[in-house]
């Protein structure tokens, strides 16, 4: 099965970064760990994106949250706008970056252990632990955080 790939623009809320992306099956993965959770100020709900480049990089900040992994932002406006890996393999964009989020499907939960009691989604979802996912990533060489 393939999946149509469509090349979308993304911005933050005050427009000084903007940027395009290839997005291949419009799905939504949400993390809920600390990290992911401190930084967005929420749960990072994040589709994985292809090919991103950036029309303007004077506002894009850059934080390395790991070794493996680090977080762009719009250094005006605060938006979260990317997580992606330092070996250029993945790069997980924020949904609310797009403009029309609704035509995205949430269909995994990873670091289901770190969700705090306050919330929850009511969608089924395929859901993972932190270990559950530290340990797929690593077999299929990739990761997080
Ligand atoms: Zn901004
Ligand atoms: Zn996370």
């Amino acid at each position: 099965m393939t999946t149509e790939t469509t090349r979308e623009q993304g911005q933050c809320l005050c427009g000084a970064v903007r940027f395009q992306a290839q997005i291949g099956a419009r799905e939504i993965g949400a993390c809920h760990c600390s990290m992911c959770r401190r930084w967005s100020g929420g749960v990072f709900l994040a589709v994985e994106c292809e090919g991103v480049s950036f029309a303007d990089e004077k506002a894009l900040g850059v934080y390395s949250s790991s070794e493996w992994g680090e977080r762009c932002f719009c250094t005006s406006c605060g938006s979260t706008l990317l997580w992606r890996s330092k070996d250029g393999a993945h790069t997980a964009v924020s949904v609310q970056a797009f403009e029309n989020p609704s035509d995205f499907r949430l269909v995994s939960q990873i670091f289901i252990d770190e969700k705090p009691d306050c919330y929850s989604f009511t969608q089924a979802t395929k859901n993972m632990t932190g270990a559950e996912f530290i340990a797929m990533v690593t077999s299929a060489e990739q990761k997080h955080d």
